[in-house]
């Protein structure tokens, strides 16, 4: 049998890396991007090929893709996974940091799509999964910025998934709720730099509480499970929430309505 080709964003911790990772102990040829090259080169092996860039760069981007064609013939998988978390209110976060925020998170994502999807039609086969977050479903103070990137990165998933029935090429959203990575304590150390007025001192604090569960969350495998399982199932999930308290969030914050979940949150943050 063929061997497949997967295409893996942010492959230089946490989740992409475990995804990466387990991807390649499954039989598939990974090609394993992120911006710090001793990050990737650890998980270098036979069916590991890493390659550095920022997801920001098009033609980077364009050309790894040219690359794994001409190398491989194909590309079956990508796995859109490259991305950070600006925390901060609306008010203070500012544009500059805002758009940087969409860059990666959304455009970075945008960017892969469009380069290998000519490749997936042409095959006629493919799968695209891109991990998006509970903050693609709802909202929460201090998460704003965050929460707007990935609810772009639902519609856009959801879109593309309309435009390509048919052609054989699927598209999954994988929505994580509060994994053990290096992501919580990338957020919080540029949060440091938004300057915040008095006013807002509770929902910074409240946004400590909130992830104050952290440590005793799963870690990254349990993400890179589910793209696996996703890459074997015929007919993949559309949207898959976990672990199982991102579920019950987002059931919750359908059940529910606005005004009392936004409620549960404030309760949950602490003013
Ligand atoms: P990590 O910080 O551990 O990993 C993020 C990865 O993205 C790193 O490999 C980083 O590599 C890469 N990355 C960031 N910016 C760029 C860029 N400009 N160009 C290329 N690569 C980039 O966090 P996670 O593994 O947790 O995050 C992965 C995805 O999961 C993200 O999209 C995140 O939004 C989502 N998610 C995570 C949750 C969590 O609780 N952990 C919850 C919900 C969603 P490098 O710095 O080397 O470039």
């Amino acid at each position: 049998m063929e061997q497949k080709i997967a295409f893996v964003t942010g492959a230089s911790s946490g989740i992409g890396r475990a995804t990466a990772v387990l991807l390649a102990q499954n039989g598939f040829y990974v090609f394993a991007v992120a911006r710090r090259k001793h990050r990737l080169e650890e998980i270098r092996s036979e069916n590991i090929e890493p390659i550095q860039l920022d997801v920001m760069d098009e033609a980077a981007i364009r050309s790894v893709v040219e690359h794994i064609i001409a190398t491989k013939g194909r590309i079956d998988v990508l796995v859109n996974n490259a991305g950070y978390g600006r925390l901060g209110t609306i008010e203070c976060v500012s544009m500059e940091t805002a758009h940087h925020q969409f860059e990666v998170n959304v455009f970075g994502y945008a960017i892969c799509m469009q380069a290998v999807l000519p490749h997936m039609r042409e095959q006629r086969s493919g799968c695209i999964i891109n991990i998006s977050s509970v903050l693609g479903r709802f909202s929460v103070p201090g998460f704003g910025w965050y929460a707007a990137s990935k609810h772009a990165v639902e519609a856009l998933s959801e879109a593309l998934r309309g435009e390509v029935k048919g052609l054989g090429i699927d598209v999954v959203m994988i929505a994580p709720g509060l994994i053990k990575t290096e992501f919580v304590t990338k957020e919080f150390e540029l949060l440091e730099a938004v300057e915040h007025p008095a006013a807002y001192q509770k929902i910074i604090a409240g946004l400590h509480k909130l992830v104050s569960h952290e440590p005793q969350c799963p870690g990254p495998e349990i993400i890179a499970r589910a793209v696996l399982k996703a890459t074997s199932r015929s007919i993949p999930p559309v949207r898959h929430a976990l672990p199982w308290d991102s579920k019950a969030a987002v059931v919750s914050r359908w059940m529910f309505g606005g005004r009392l979940f936004a409620w549960i949150i404030r309760k949950k943050m602490g003013f």
